[in-house]
């Protein structure tokens, strides 16, 4: 049984075969050298860090239903409702860390979704998918790994289906069946971690109709399959990481840290049977889509609040670099963003709390609540870093290069006109408006912000599941009744007729 640390996970990603993966117009021969790459994998190899950590050990592990064994929480299939919150906590804690994506959450999602996905398959049409997956869960958290989820197509025309593309590629698909496994051909965007990964699982992206079987693929691959190529994702002020002195530190925001996203294409890869867990059974693509969403839905209440911990903090800490910390209004900012990011949190732990157990065994959390917490978290980061660049000031982004404060023709006047409060060290001034800015503008925004909206699906996705769940005619019955009846046995008799009636309404026809 491995709980890999952070070297033994670097050391796992050296050992990959060559993959073809492209930044920057070229392809890179040794991607774990660039200074873009490093970054992102010292956020990943955080999970693996804080996981020997004698602080954050017992939340960082669990034991493991399928072995007994001690794994990483990021490889665990939730056993209980404590679980579920568990993560939620863990992801808020290793955000805090990083204050950026560390990319292991998708792989998690992934991971639970599929379990539960694959059994329900298996109850229906007597396959076999449940048990492949069981191997590949059990060798997932006996490895250690880390798995990019693989769900979001490149999707074309948005207003056609999969099937009504010109171009039939345009959402993964199989284009050919062996006795021994599959072909798939396609590309799946804004692949969160795909390049630190040891293996990818491919999903489908939405809900199929009858003539899209060939879409209906859900399977698992090597990161370095034949057949992958990556093109890293260009990001707001990446290049500020590039030049490796002092200067690009300090002006990168956050030198160690960094994300990763990456499009990923799938030239003919071959998949064999043992690996696919999913394979024209379109009836269950939207169960598998909901599934995923729902528990990454919930993953944003963890890894944004951590970073929200980090925007706060660096609020409060420029505030006092710049002399105005005690200003009512600028308590009042800090307490709102406090209440917002708390807020976030508590949806995270509430949908969590409300889980339940699925035929698979594993836990699922409340799909209601797990949407209306990433709904929230689509709109409360960006209030959070307005409200940052509001205390921040404008010299957030007029303020000159570390260049020009490192050079000796210009470092005393920037020292003298960049004081902020009495006594207050000019650099680490500097150096939290560089933070900021990146949090909130550069590299860090992708995963504060843009993430916030779009990952785990665009808002409308949760709106749409909102809608759905939210049940409203068991709404429309109660204030039917109390409207209608001036006795309280009237109000309660009006109340059991429409719900038994509602019930009734649901069940399904025998
Ligand atoms: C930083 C980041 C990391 C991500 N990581 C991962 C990952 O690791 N794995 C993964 O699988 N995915 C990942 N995603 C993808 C994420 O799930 C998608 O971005 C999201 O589902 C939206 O899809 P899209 O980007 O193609 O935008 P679009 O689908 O093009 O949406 C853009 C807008 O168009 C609207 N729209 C789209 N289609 C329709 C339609 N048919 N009718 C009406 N309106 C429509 C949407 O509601 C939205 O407002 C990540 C995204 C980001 C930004």
């Amino acid at each position: 049984m491995t709980l890999m640390n952070a070297h033994q996970y670097r050391e796992s990603l050296a050992r990959r075969r060559p993959m073809k993966i492209y930044l920057d117009g070229k392809r890179l021969e040794n991607p774990l050298e660039h200074p873009s790459v490093q970054a992102s994998v010292n956020s990943v190899a955080l999970t693996y860090e804080l996981a020997h950590d004698p602080e954050h050990r017992a939340l960082m592990t669990a034991r493991s239903a399928l072995s007994g064994e001690t794994v990483n929480r990021f490889c665990h299939l939730h056993q209980s409702s404590a679980d579920l919150i568990d993560k939620v906590r863990m992801q808020r804690l290793v955000g805090q860390r990083c204050g950026t994506c560390f990319q292991r959450c998708v792989g998690l999602d992934a991971l639970n979704a599929l379990f539960a996905a694959t059994f329900e398959i298996d109850r229906k049409f007597a396959t076999n998918y449940h048990e492949r997956f069981r191997a590949f869960a059990l060798a997932m958290e006996s490895n250690d790994w880390i798995v990019d989820g693989a769900m979001t197509d490149v999707k074309g025309d948005r207003s056609r289906r999969p099937a009504e593309q010109s171009d039939p590629d345009m959402y993964l698909r199989v284009v050919e069946r062996r006795a021994d496994g599959v072909v798939i051909r396609g590309a799946k965007a804004h692949q969160t971690g795909a390049i630190n990964s040891h293996w990818v699982l491919v999903m489908p992206t939405v809900a199929l109709r009858d003539d899209e079987g060939d879409y209906a693929i859900a399977c698992a691959l090597p990161a370095d399959a034949e057949g992958i190529t990556y093109i890293y994702g260009r990001q707001s002020c990446d290049e500020r990481k590039l030049g490796g002195d002092a200067a690009s530190a300090i002006d990168s925001g956050s030198a160690c840290y960094g994300g990763q996203e990456a499009l990923m294409i799938f030239d003919d890869v071959f998949v064999p049977n043992e690996s696919v867990f999913m394979d024209g059974e379109i009836a269950f693509a939207g169960l598998l889509v909901d599934l995923f969403a729902s528990y990454h839905r919930q993953s944003y209440g963890g890894c944004k609040v951590g970073k929200g911990d980090v925007a706060i903090g660096a609020a409060a800490t420029i505030a006092q670099l710049n002399g105005v910390e005690r200003a009512a209004h600028i308590r009042d900012k800090i307490i709102e963003m406090n209440h917002l990011n708390e807020t976030l949190f508590a949806c995270g732990i509430a949908c969590s709390a409300n889980g339940t157990q699925l035929p698979a065994g594993n836990w699922f959390v409340d799909p209601l609540l797990a949407n209306v917490c990433k709904q929230n978290v689509t709109r409360f980061p960006y209030e959070i870093a307005r409200l940052l660049q509001d205390i921040a000031g404008g010299l957030m982004v007029t303020l000159p290069s570390a260049k020009d404060w490192l050079n000796p023709e210009t470092a005393a006047l920037l020292r003298k006109y960049l004081a902020g409060a009495e006594g207050s060290d000019p650099e680490e001034r500097i150096r939290m408006l560089r933070l900021i800015e990146n949090l909130t503008m550069g590299r860090g925004a992708v995963a504060y912000l843009t993430e916030s909206m779009h990952g785990a699906g665009s808002p409308q996705a949760q709106r749409i599941m909102i809608g759905r769940l939210a049940n409203v005619d068991e709404k429309k019955v109660y204030a039917r009744s109390l409207a209608a009846h001036d006795d309280l046995e009237g109000v309660e008799a009006a109340i059991r007729t429409g719900l038994a009636g509602l019930r009734a309404a649901k069940a399904p026809a025998a």
